[in-house]
């Protein structure tokens, strides 16, 4: 263990290569072009012990520092001399290896196809996958990965210019960073939502977001009605009772649609999809967006509401096809949920954190809400998509919402129709090409720029 003072570490050249280990204090790490801060815990040079011409790096000591140093020839002399070393060694590294199996197939791409560009596809689902690959992008290398992208697992865009991403991926600023680090230049959205993406961060680092701003709006729209239908037909309870030969139709009366209200919130390409839906029903439809659109007014026959306050009261049936904004964040909260009409449905195909759940559990239990249909929940990263039919749901509110005879809950499945992976891909790929042209920022057709 050797303590240093304000000393220059500089091994450019330096006949004995050796590795260190940091443990306390700060070192300045230069190589290339590339400057970080090592601190505690962190490691450099292991690479000098398996490389015969390993690369220089300076290192400056920046603040009092401790370190462990090892010089390549006395590890080497370890690994020949001690057996249990060996086993040790080679042990731990299998261990990290099958960790990382994710991780190898990145570098098998890297090593594998030098003239096309490689795209890191995180979250890479079966059916998304499928939709990408039967695209024949022959000029594009896509790295799929299964883990969702978030501070672990951003390293793994190593060597890939552009990421794909989808809505439960996690690109907050720190991720931004690491993506920056490691050489990533494009953000690729699979998806219409960019809520998940700290996109100030990547205007500061130059890195280009784009999204999919459509892509089969009827997809979204048609499930949400198809919530709406289940919640006041009570299909699922019906459907659950005729599987166990139960035939009876006792607490299974809904309403005709036929003449009711219904509020839709935010009147964007899936809201306008939906309102054309409920208009064929012979629903009367009241909207609220903060851009009114003449040309929807005309070509809908609905009626814009000056405020969201007067959309509560009205509407037996509310629907959000807003996007998740800080002004919409919990726009259906306990206070207006307590204004709207007892017995309200609640339709929410949009982004989970327009609904504060728990306010939304507490009227359900009131009877203040009558049923909601719910494809999106404002917690559910990292449960939806996956199977945890064997654990135990650590997640009450969910578990509650999911118990809730009122309640039908979809895993965030709305935009999951053959049309709609078609859509998808093709733009995300056609977005991914006007990258590798040249195209940056604002250039690119459906760059998402930051808010100001
Ligand atoms: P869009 O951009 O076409 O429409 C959004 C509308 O919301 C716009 O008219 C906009 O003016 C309005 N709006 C924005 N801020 C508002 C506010 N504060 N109050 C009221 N209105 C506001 O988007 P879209 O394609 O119709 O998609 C709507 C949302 O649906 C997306 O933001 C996304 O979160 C969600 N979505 C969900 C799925 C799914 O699978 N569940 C799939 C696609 C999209």
């Amino acid at each position: 263990m050797f303590s240093v003072s304000l000393l220059s570490l500089s091994r450019k050249g330096a006949p004995q290569t050796f590795a260190m280990v940091i443990e306390s204090g700060k070192v300045l790490k230069e190589r290339k072009n590339e400057t970080r801060v090592l601190e505690a815990g962190e490691t450099s040079g292991l690479m000098h012990f398996f490389c015969s011409e390993p690369s220089g790096a300076t290192l400056t000591v920046q603040e009092e520092c401790v370190y462990l140093r090892w010089e390549t020839s006395s590890f080497r002399a370890a690994c020949e001399k001690d057996a249990s070393f060996n086993a040790c060694f080679v042990s731990y590294l299998t261990k990290e290896v099958r960790k990382r199996s994710n991780m190898l197939s990145v570098l098998e791409y890297l090593h594998g196809s030098p003239n096309k560009s490689k795209v890191a596809f995180y979250d890479a689902k079966s059916y998304m996958k499928d939709a990408f690959v039967s695209q024949n992008a022959e000029d594009l290398e896509f790295v799929f990965i299964q883990d969702y992208l978030t501070e672990k697992t951003a390293y793994m865009a190593g060597g890939c210019r552009v990421v794909c991403v989808f809505v439960n991926d996690v690109v907050n600023t720190k991720v931004v960073q690491e993506l920056h680090r490691v050489g990533v230049e494009m953000i690729a959205l699979r998806c219409a939502g960019f809520d998940n993406v700290d996109l100030v961060e990547c205007e500061k680092l130059g890195i280009s977001v784009t999204r999919v701003p459509a892509y089969s709006p009827f997809a979204v729209a048609e499930h949400a009605i198809a919530l709406m239908m289940a919640c006041n037909r009570k299909i699922h309870k019906s459907w659950s009772r005729v599987t166990q030969f139960n035939f009876t139709l006792g607490g299974l009366v809904g309403f005709d649609f036929h003449g009711k209200t219904v509020g839709v919130f935010g009147t964007g390409k899936i809201g306008v999809c939906t309102i054309n839906i409920l208009r064929g029903f012979g629903c009367n439809v009241l909207c609220f967006d903060v851009y009114r659109s003449a040309e929807v007014a005309a070509m809908t026959g609905v009626k814009y509401l000056d405020t969201l306050e007067e959309l509560w009261p009205q509407c037996d049936i509310i629907t959000l096809h807003a996007p998740l904004l800080p002004s919409t964040q919990h726009c259906v909260n306990a206070e207006s949920l307590a204004k709207c009409k007892k017995g309200v449905m609640i339709i929410n195909t949009s982004r989970g954190g327009l609904v504060d759940t728990q306010a939304l559990l507490d009227a359900l239990v009131s009877g203040q809400v009558g049923s909601a249909g719910l494809d999106v929940y404002e917690g559910e990263k990292g449960i939806f998509y996956e199977d945890r039919s064997n654990q135990v749901m650590a997640d009450t509110v969910l578990s509650r919402l999911v118990s809730a005879h009122n309640v039908v809950l979809t895993s965030h499945q709305a935009f999951l129709t053959n049309e709609a992976l078609a859509g998808i891909s093709t733009s995300t790929i056609s977005s991914i090409r006007e990258f590798n042209s040249g195209k940056r920022g604002a250039q690119l057709t459906n760059f998402q720029a930051a808010p100001k």
